[in-house]
């Protein structure tokens, strides 16, 4: 990152709200359910699945749990009726994981119960930080054998390699595999550049060698090449992976992998808590600086 972006993401906090929301639009599908319908059809369109996420986290009410929860159950019911090709993917401190963990474990039966009547809808537990990690695996563990679900693993995380390890042999079906997004202790993450990936590509041979369905989630052009490589090592058929990306992020890769015959799916976050999601994208964006002032000068 350099100088100005690094100065742009510590100043980011006292960016106008109203800055930071035009500059991180193209990253998040719009404050309704009925956009994210429309920016999934248009992927549709294009070749590429979906999976919707209704923005929050972190939340300090246990209504606010039960709201975040009814509306994922609102979006699954949504994906049956519109016909979308897209699963679910759902955060659990937004359903209540730091306030009452029987209450989280309610809520997340209660999506996963609708999802499996609204057609066996796939829900993807996304991985948040370190806090997060064994309880989210634990409880995807509890559920993987009566719904269709599966759990996020983080290359940076030292202990993901033995975590596949582990659900290799509880016979977990499904994991997305991405980098990392939250800031971690060197002690229980790696920190460097290619330490990340290196551990990103191991992991991700050890997982498809032992039958696990990956999400290749990455815009990493060495990490796609990586994963490209394993999958022709390994000859693996097309039904046993997919590529994922974020809304907004390297498209012209994104159509690439499409042209090339590769399943892929795009993360398409909606929802009025917009705020958090943003600020992370925005750190991960190597031209912010420039996008930020563009707007703070221009309006545009
Ligand atoms: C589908 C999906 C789901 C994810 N789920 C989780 C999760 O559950 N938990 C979690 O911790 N993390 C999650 N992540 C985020 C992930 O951990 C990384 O933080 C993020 O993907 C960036 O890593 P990268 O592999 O793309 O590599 P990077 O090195 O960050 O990016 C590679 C290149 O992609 C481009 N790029 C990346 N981000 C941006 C951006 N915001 N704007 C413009 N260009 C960009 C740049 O050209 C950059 O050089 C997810 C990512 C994806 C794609």
């Amino acid at each position: 990152m350099n100088f100005f972006n690094k100065l742009i993401a510590v100043s980011l906090p006292i960016v106008p709200k109203a800055i930071v929301r035009k500059v991180s639009a193209r990253y998040i599908a719009g404050d309704t359910l009925a956009d994210a319908v429309h920016v999934v059809r248009g992927l549709n369109a294009e070749g590429a699945m979906a999976t919707v996420d209704v923005l929050g986290e972190y939340i300090t009410s246990l209504s606010q749990a039960e709201e975040n929860t009814e509306y994922s159950c609102e979006v699954l019911k949504t994906i049956e009726r519109e016909k979308i090709d897209s699963n679910l993917s759902i955060k659990l401190t937004s359903l209540g994981l730091d306030l009452d963990p029987e209450a989280c474990e309610k809520n997340v039966l209660r999506i996963l119960e609708n999802a499996r009547d609204h057609g066996n809808i796939f829900v993807r537990f996304d991985m948040e930080n370190s806090p997060y990690t064994t309880r989210t695996i634990e409880l995807h563990n509890k559920l993987k054998n009566k719904f269709n679900v599966g759990v996020v693993l983080q290359a940076y995380m030292r202990r993901t390699e033995n975590d596949i390890h582990d659900l290799i042999k509880t016979g977990a079906k499904n994991i997305r595999l991405c980098k990392g997004i939250y800031i971690e202790s060197e002690t229980i993450a790696f920190k460097g550049r290619e330490e990340i990936r290196n551990n990103y590509l191991k992991c991700l041979e050890l997982a498809l060698s032992n039958g696990l369905y990956v999400g290749i989630a990455t815009h990493d052009e060495m990490l796609v090449h990586g994963a490209k490589n394993i999958l022709k090592k390994l000859g693996l058929r097309k039904d046993r992976y997919e590529f994922q990306m974020l809304l907004g992020v390297t498209e012209p890769m994104r159509r690439q992998l499409i042209a090339e015959g590769h399943r892929l799916r795009v993360y398409v976050p909606f929802g009025a808590d917009w705020y958090g999601y943003s600020i992370r994208r925005l750190k991960e964006n190597p031209s912010m600086a420039g996008h930020i002032f563009k707007a703070i000068f221009t309006g545009r």
